[in-house]
């Protein structure tokens, strides 16, 4: 599996930094933001060094599938309430212009009661 050892996220999933960890499997990790906007905010991501949704190809579909497939899950899982009246954001920066920070592939998962800090 591609890893950067540069990465700051490639060392989260190897432990080398510490992360509030909400889930693993042999191809997916999901941790908490340690700089959360709302109530309920952690990141999904997956365990290969993948820089952003541009590098995404048609070889990436069933890796995208089983990310996406986990978010209702986790989810509720982390306390972000039912639909339709709870729900939660789905945000994946991009690039510069897209505002992305760290180059390694990530969906922000963002939930749980009004008002939060940002968006
Ligand atoms: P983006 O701006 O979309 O690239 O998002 C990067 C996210 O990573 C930001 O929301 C940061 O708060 C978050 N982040 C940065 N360092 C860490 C870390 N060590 N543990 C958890 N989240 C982090
Ligand atoms: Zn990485």
């Amino acid at each position: 599996m591609t890893t950067d050892s540069k990465c700051l996220f490639c060392k989260i999933i190897s432990g080398q930094i510490p992360s509030r960890k909400v889930y693993e499997d042999e191809e997916v990790f999901a941790f908490h933001d340690i700089n959360p906007w709302a109530p309920v905010h952690f990141l999904v991501i997956p365990k290969a060094h993948i820089p952003s949704m541009a590098h995404i190809t048609e070889d990436h579909t069933a890796l995208m599938g089983r990310m996406m497939a986990l978010v209702p899950k986790l989810a509720l899982q982390e306390g972000c309430n039912p639909y339709p009246e709870g729900g939660y954001r789905l945000v994946t920066n991009t690039g510069a212009e897209g505002g992305q920070e760290v180059r390694h592939l990530h969906f922000h998962i963002m939930g749980g009661s009004r008002p939060w800090l940002r968006g």
